[in-house]
């Protein structure tokens, strides 16, 4: 029996990548949807699409029975839930087998079984595979558990037993620390799980995240597709994946995939499943060298590495072992794939994400590149979901064939709007430690400086010839109709053709005097700019660039960093200061609620100093003093929902005071 109609409960690039593979089998495709996502890329590739609710994932994506029902309605056969919201929820994989349809995912048992980190540590260490050692119990005393963690013995992490997403984790070196860290990591936990209940690990030192794919049939068949290193994170948060993993040998591979086999086969799990394992990186890998984390019992956000160089397609094989079929062979292992996660997020902002309308959107296409992306230019990323805008996978031969086309694709790549972590990427990519293969979890952290630069200011000039190119561009086309109307003749001081353009690039003011001198060419002081056939050409070289205008707003991206110009009025009024408030006043950075707040009015705090904690996009967020100042009022209190903007601590401005 196979599968005719599939409704997948799941939004964004996760949705449209399951629709494409079932497209290509002939499976009538229903999409679900939200208040935010009427017109989303996942509702206009679907054959039907069922509207769920509103905008909060709660009150729509997360909505089991209005899902179920909207499978039953629509007369899908199948219930395809991708990865994040109910793909792990044992009770709706229930509901939805009792109503009589496919869950294409694992029996809700296994899913139960793995659900939570404490027991399938129990139930691994059961079945031979090693575990990191800590206290996986039931007792959540305070007291108790710091017992516990000098016992586990300094580092430990406290984890959230229902975590994900590196929610509800946190390191902690000293025992003095532990109550605070405890406290913020059971908090993280309640609000993004509904569990506070946590476990303690020793931290591993120099960690190294191997992960590898497994998968089950009905027949009794498991099967490993290879590992994934997912050791660039932030935050404990997925950066950049790829498959197989620098340095791996024979040995430990076979150590590795049988351990996950051997988990596989003792839950006789059926389906797509990861088992996750931290690696020892302090040196060359080892059979003995690494432990079972957690295992993930759905399709990951990094399967198509795995896809890569494997050549299967693993949402295929999920339907077809759904469907009661049975699982092919490990196939041979072929080149090396890397993905990256290219996020709306700024990461000169301590990656706070970033929203809003994507006035453009380009992603490189080309031989050894793969997209994966659930939005085109003109949707917008909102403040309801990860802000994740597309995966970019590179591929290739070997690991620097890979690397060299993903760097270069995402240098092609743009996007206008919010702001993006392409560059911070391409650094990542292109940094020593990383090309040789040498990194572990901490690589991001150690590397912070090099790896977040903002723009040269060889940059912003090229970004502001790009501008008035554009600008000039624009004026040219809309008067090309009317000769008579043609402002390159135009005198403004006299001098024939002579124009003024001001762009503000942050607080700057950048003023261009541009004289027409002739046809297409134009002349900046020294500068010749010559736009032939669209194209923008400086002292004879062509610049590649792509730029999209709103409103005042010019967006230029240059090798995958996108410079925002702002065009200024010359006779505008004067005296309104962007960012002015930065400093005399701490904002909400976006909608969130006031966790706590370690200051009061009248306090002097330090730079940097830690002054409270506001909960936004469910992750804790440190508020901080920008500078030694004095706190003026505090309008708000924790527990207070706040808008994107509030004023959250006020201080006392220095000037006037
Ligand atoms: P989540 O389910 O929240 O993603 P995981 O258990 O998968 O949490 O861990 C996430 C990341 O945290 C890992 O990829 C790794 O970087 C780090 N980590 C987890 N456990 C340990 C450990 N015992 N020692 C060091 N790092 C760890």
């Amino acid at each position: 029996m196979s599968i005719t109609s599939l409704l997948i409960a799941n939004r964004g690039e996760i949705a449209c990548r399951i629709i494409r593979t079932a497209k290509a089998r002939g499976i009538r495709t229903v999409a679900v949807y939200s208040d935010a996502d009427a017109n989303a890329q996942h509702v206009l590739l679907a054959d039907q699409a069922v509207h769920i609710g509103g905008a909060a994932a709660t009150d729509s994506y997360l909505k089991g029975e209005v899902i179920l029902q909207a499978a039953l309605d629509s007369g899908a056969q199948a219930i395809h839930p991708g990865y994040g919201f109910l793909s792990e929820n044992a009770d709706f994989a229930e509901a939805v087998q009792k109503a009589g349809l496919i869950f294409v995912g694992p029996d809700p048992d296994a899913i139960r079984e793995m659900g939570e980190k404490d027991n399938a540590k129990a139930l691994m260490e059961k079945a031979g595979v090693p575990v990191v050692p800590g206290y996986y119990g039931d007792n959540q005393d305070v007291e108790h558990l710091a017992a516990e963690a000098a016992r586990v013995g300094y580092p430990v992490l406290i984890k959230a037993v229902a975590g994900g997403g590196g929610k509800g984790m946190r390191r902690v070196d000293d025992a003095a620390d532990f109550a605070d860290a405890l406290g913020a990591a059971q908090r993280e936990a309640k609000s993004a799980f509904g569990n506070d209940r946590v476990l303690i690990e020793k931290y591993v030192l120099n960690p190294r995240h191997i992960e590898v794919q497994v998968f089950g049939d009905r027949h009794g068949k498991a099967i490993h597709l290879y590992e994934r290193d997912c050791s660039l994170q932030r935050r404990h948060q997925k950066v950049v994946e790829e498959a197989p993993a620098p340095g791996m040998s024979e040995d430990v591979r076979a150590a590795m995939t049988t351990a996950a086999t051997n988990a596989v086969k003792a839950i006789n799990y059926v389906g797509a499943g990861t088992i996750e394992f931290i690696a020892d990186g302090s040196g060359p890998l080892r059979p003995d060298g690494f432990w079972f984390m957690e295992m993930n019992t759905r399709l990951q956000v990094e399967h198509p590495v795995t896809e890569q160089v494997t050549g299967l397609d693993l949402v295929g094989l999920q339907l077809a072992v759904a469907a009661g079929g049975q699982l092919p062979d490990t196939p041979p292992l072929q080149g090396h794939a890397i993905e990256v996660r290219l996020y709306a997020e700024n990461p000169e902002k301590k990656f706070l994400p970033s929203t809003g309308p994507l006035h453009g959107l380009e992603l490189a296409q080309g031989p050894g590149l793969r997209v994966d992306s659930g939005v085109l230019e003109g949707d917008a990323v909102t403040m309801f979901y990860d802000p994740m805008i597309a995966k970019l996978i590179g591929f290739g031969a070997n690991r620097d064939a890979a690397r060299q086309q993903l760097i270069a694709g995402l240098g092609r790549s743009f996007v206008a709007g919010p702001k993006a972590n392409i560059p911070f990427l391409i650094a990542a990519l292109s940094h020593d430690g990383f090309a040789a293969g040498a990194f572990d979890t901490g690589f991001i952290e150690d590397h912070q400086a090099d790896l977040i630069n903002g723009a040269t200011a060889d940059e912003v000039q090229q970004a502001l010839l790009v501008a008035a190119a554009t600008r000039l561009r624009a004026e040219d086309a809309s008067n090309s109709a009317d000769p008579w109307a043609a402002s390159h003749g135009f005198r403004v001081s006299g001098l024939p053709g002579l124009r003024s353009f001001v762009f503000a690039f942050g607080k700057d003011d950048h003023t261009l005097d541009v004289s027409f001198d002739g046809a297409g060419v134009y002349r900046l002081g020294d500068t010749i700019l010559r736009i032939v056939d669209g194209a923008i050409i400086v002292d004879g070289v062509k610049i590649v660039s792509s730029c999209r205008v709103a409103g005042d707003s010019y967006y230029v991206g240059l090798n995958g960093r996108t410079i925002e110009l702002v065009a200024q009025h010359p006779f505008a009024a004067d005296g309104f200061e962007e960012g002015g408030a930065a400093t005399s006043a701490i904002l909400a950075p976006m909608p969130g609620k006031v966790i706590s707040l370690a200051v009061k009015a009248g306090d002097k705090v330090k730079a940097g100093q830690q002054l409270g904690v506001l909960e936004a996009m469910k992750m804790e967020h440190s508020l901080t003093a920008p500078t030694a100042v004095e706190v003026e009022a505090v309008p708000v209190a924790p527990g207070d929902q706040v808008d994107e903007g509030a004023v959250l601590i006020k201080f006392v401005d220095e000037e006037s005071a």
